[in-house]
């Protein structure tokens, strides 16, 4: 597996070092993988230096000016969550490029990538703020969304996995109307961005392509392994993908302090042994996994059996039911007409 990761993320900083989104967790997420069982097959990849050509993919050039602009200003908040300082976009610009070119690798070596960037990225749309959202959650620019836009040079099918607590706006709006991309997104319902309801399907060409699946607070692992069962494995069938791109955050974990969801290390265990599966049948041509959020105790497991399931493809010993327990009446039936609707996929509830 390729990883990206640079240690110049640790300057991407606030001077106190209070904010959720701190070095610290990615220092201990990287500690963490080289100490991993699967440690062995790990090659860490450092970043290249920043091509604006690689941004303009899939961000407006007024965007990338602006955060060039205020980053050059230093240390300050640009709205109520998000901070940048000096370093902040030769960091994020550059983990945007080496994902870009990182994900073609992947693609000929037929290898999965991890990216393991500072701030995360999925909240970050074409010119920032996406779908309404008060604030950009963190992100500066979108590293799924490059790697994706990566993947449409080899495919015209790709599939975003977007499992991190909250709403990944800012890919969904960039992607809205492609067509060309199928985006899954699971998250917690009425927590920021506030975007992602189940009747949010997407428009022109994008129609039925963008999946929401908003869960209650307290849904966890069966939840979780209901939405791999009854609907990524039925729409992987039928959409059969060329590559995949995971927003891989770990915030739906029990103990994250800005959630409430009840996630344990068997859902992201599961989910990359099922991954890991379709990359080493031939399934789909890469695997491509981007750690966006992940606040509390549960970013180092979540991310470590993540990566276990992709590289051993073994399921957690634990068995869990699939059940959609943490879903409402309203998202199930709505879940339910439109994957028959768009899919023909029929669910079971
Ligand atoms: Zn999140």
């Amino acid at each position: 597996m390729l990883v990206v990761y640079d240690s110049r993320h640790r300057l991407h900083a606030d001077p106190q070092l209070r904010h959720p989104e701190n070095p610290s967790r990615t220092i201990k997420v990287i500690e963490a993988l080289i100490k991993s069982e699967v440690s062995s097959q790990l090659s860490f990849v450092g970043v290249r230096e920043p091509e604006e050509e690689v941004l303009l993919l899939v961000h407006d050039p007024e965007y990338v000016e602006y955060v060039k602009k205020e980053s050059s200003r230093g240390f300050h908040y640009i709205d109520p969550d998000t901070y940048v300082n000096e370093h902040t976009y030769l960091i994020s610009a550059s983990y945007m490029t080496t994902t870009y070119y990182v994900t073609l690798d992947s693609l000929s070596s037929r290898e999965a990538a991890l990216v393991v960037p500072r701030p995360g990225g999925h909240h970050a749309g074409r010119s920032g703020r996406a779908l309404g959202a008060p604030t950009l959650g963190f992100c500066i620019f979108n590293y799924a969304a490059v790697a994706s836009a990566a993947l449409l040079k080899k495919t015209d099918k790709v599939l975003i996995i977007d499992f991190d607590a909250h709403h990944g706006n800012g890919t969904q709006e960039i992607f809205w109307d492609d067509g060309r991309v199928v985006h899954v997104d699971i998250h917690q319902e009425g927590i920021y961005p506030g975007t992602g309801d189940v009747l949010d399907v997407g428009s022109g060409a994008g129609e039925g392509k963008m999946i929401n699946i908003p869960v209650s607070a307290g849904a966890g692992d069966e939840t979780y392994m209901w939405v791999l069962e009854e609907i990524i494995k039925k729409l992987v069938e039928v959409f059969k993908p060329g590559a995949l791109v995971v927003s891989a955050g770990f915030d739906a974990h029990l103990n994250d302090p800005l959630t409430s969801l009840a996630v344990t290390k068997i859902t992201y265990r599961n989910i990359g042994a099922y991954l890991g599966e379709l990359l080493a049948r031939n399934e789909v041509m890469s695997v491509v996994s981007v750690v966006e959020g992940g606040y509390g105790e549960g970013l180092v497991p979540g991310v470590i059996n993540y990566v276990n399931g992709l590289l051993t493809r073994s399921k957690h010993p634990n068995d869990v039911k699939a059940i959609p327990a943490g879903l409402r009446k309203r998202v199930k039936d709505s879940l339910k007409s439109n994957l028959s609707r768009y899919w023909g996929i029929e669910i079971r509830t």
